[in-house]
């Protein structure tokens, strides 16, 4: 297979606003290399022999899977992106991107703050201590929204009757909220970009800045490399690692004769009772990261209730 230019892409997408959130967007500014860059630069290293035993894009798929990184790190991409600041401080902890962030000590802060809809307010999660589950009840979400916006009212409110009594902007947006959008430009290699992808779109990462990793990912890296794309996806978002524990519990499940009629085992059946390496994780979140992958393959049957 050989693999097409991307500059016509490129220039489609060049400052298209993706929105994200209420009044959050990403767009691409620049990109530099495509599917062929990365190829280019592994055949330096591997030589011209490689293109007798694999196309380009077998030789992509072989590049992700086995984890050679400096390929994809021949290629660039620079955004703009509008960000809550919450959601921002998650997103600049990942040290390998070039960033200039809208400055609101020269700047009057932006005039827009991210907004929650009545339907949107979430409850905490119970199984992950980070995450959130469930929606409230709208009755409930109708109030919680209508304080929202009384009290990002105020919030601005304050801030620009500081900024008008004088103060300078360093200090008057010291009480401005998380929530209000911040502007920056970040650029980043295709391989640094593709691991904040991996953990940003995780269902583990905060339902907002999940919202911008798959707006990055599936309208815009996706159509500018083709290929990595597909081998991302096939080998890193919608492939499984499995520990040596992990390991252990499925030979040993496989190598037990199956309950006559049982399309799965259950808890009982097997786990709980009999192996070792699940009784030595006895209840924790190890345990149930490795249900959950017996779960995905169809050897255990989902707990009747949700609890683990
Ligand atoms: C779901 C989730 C929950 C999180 N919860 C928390 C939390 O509760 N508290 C908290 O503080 N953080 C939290 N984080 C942030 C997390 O710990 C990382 O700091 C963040 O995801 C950046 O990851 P990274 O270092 O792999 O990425 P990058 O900074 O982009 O780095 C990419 C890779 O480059 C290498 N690298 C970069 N800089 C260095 C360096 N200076 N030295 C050595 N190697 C380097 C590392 O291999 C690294 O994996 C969370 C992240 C996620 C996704």
């Amino acid at each position: 297979m050989s693999l097409t230019s991307n500059s016509a892409e490129i220039d489609h997408l060049r400052w298209k606003k993706f929105s994200v959130l209420n009044d959050g967007f990403v767009c691409l500014v620049d990109c530099m290399g495509d599917d062929a860059a990365v190829v280019q630069a592994a055949r330096v290293s591997y030589g011209e022999g490689t293109r007798k035993t694999s196309d380009d894009r077998t030789l992509i798929r072989y590049l992700l899977r086995h984890r050679h990184t400096t390929p994809f790190e021949m290629a660039e991409l620079k955004f703009l992106v509008r960000v809550p600041m919450d959601c921002w401080r998650q997103w600049i902890r990942h040290r390998t991107a070039s960033v200039n962030e809208y400055s609101t000590r020269y700047s009057v802060a932006i005039d827009s703050m991210q907004s929650t809809v009545p339907g949107e307010w979430r409850t905490q999660a119970t199984q992950n201590r980070q995450g959130s589950s469930g929606e409230l009840p709208p009755e409930i979400g109708e109030q919680l929204s209508a304080d929202e916006h009384h009290f990002h009212v105020q919030a601005r409110k304050l801030y620009l009757d500081r900024l008008e009594a004088g103060v300078a902007r360093e200090q008057a947006r010291k009480d401005l909220p998380l929530c209000t959008y911040t502007e920056a430009y970040w650029k980043i290699d295709l391989h640094n970009l593709l691991h904040f992808l991996s953990l940003r779109c995780d269902e583990h990462a905060q339902q907002e800045i999940r919202a911008y990793a798959q707006t990055i990912g599936e309208q815009i890296v996706a159509k500018l490399f083709p290929v990595v794309w597909e081998a991302f996806g096939d080998y890193r978002m919608r492939s499984m690692n499995l520990s040596a524990l992990d390991v252990g519990v499925m030979q040993r499940l496989v190598a037990r004769p199956r309950p006559v009629d049982a399309t799965t085992w259950t808890e009982v059946d097997f786990l709980e009772s009999q192996d070792p390496s699940w009784l030595a994780l006895a209840r924790s979140r190890e345990r149930d990261e490795c249900r959950s992958k017996l779960e995905r393959l169809g050897l255990l049957a989902p707990l009747a209730n949700g609890a683990s």
